[in-house]
């Protein structure tokens, strides 16, 4: 038996940032292991393992595929008895993908530096929009100087994906009649694919 912890960095849904290296080195001294959920920056912009996680999950679902037709998941680390450990698990309880979700997997993988970078371009430009909007009272994303961990976020990462919170000034029902209004962005609860989503938590 062994006792982990658990991040997910930036957090969702207002996207705190936690400092993996500094968490690693804390919990390690206690002979804890680190799991960090890196859903949100993808393999491409966070390399949790390299700042010493023990595991690094990702929902493939989301920036891993990217075209929103599979749900998987994925876990990595450098641990040969953690690997040799889960893996066996994994086989003996069978929950493994089915080859075609696989083969969709792979293929959306292939793109995901040129999707990580655009993402990254779309988020600072409708950022930056929000921020200089006087009917939005406070935006929340690691890429802007504004972000309160804006110093670790660039020590961290080397870029910032496509999830965006920001408060609307007024009550719930302004929120809620933004939510109605909008004609590009759809209501729904993922991220990671092509399609522009917008959710109130
Ligand atoms: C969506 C999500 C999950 C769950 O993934 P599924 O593929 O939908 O089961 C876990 N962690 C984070 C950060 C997510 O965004």
């Amino acid at each position: 038996m062994f006792q982990l912890v658990w991040i997910e960095t930036p957090t969702n849904p207002v996207l705190k940032v936690i400092d993996i290296e500094g968490c690693a080195a804390m919990v390690h001294k206690h002979e804890i292991i680190l799991v960090v959920d890196n859903t949100f920056m993808s393999a491409y912009f966070q390399r949790p393992l390299d700042l010493g996680a023990d595991i690094c999950m990702y929902s493939a679902t989301k920036y891993m595929n990217g075209h929103s037709d599979v749900v998987m998941g994925l876990v990595s680390m450098n641990s040969e008895n953690l690997y040799k450990r889960l893996s066996f698990l994994q086989n003996s309880l069978g929950a493994v993908p089915s080859p075609f979700d696989c083969y969709l997997c792979l293929r959306g993988l292939k793109t995901l530096h040129l999707r990580m970078e655009r993402h990254y371009e779309n988020g600072m430009v409708v950022a930056r929009f929000l921020e200089d909007n006087p009917l939005v009272e406070k935006v929340l994303y690691p890429g802007l100087p504004s972000h309160p961990q804006y110093e670790l976020i660039q020590r961290q990462c080397t870029g910032c994906p496509g999830m965006i919170s920001f408060y609307i000034k007024g009550e719930l029902g302004h929120a809620e009649a933004f939510l109605k209004n909008l004609k590009v962005f759809t209501l729904a609860e993922s991220l990671g694919g092509y399609e522009s989503l917008a959710e109130l938590p």
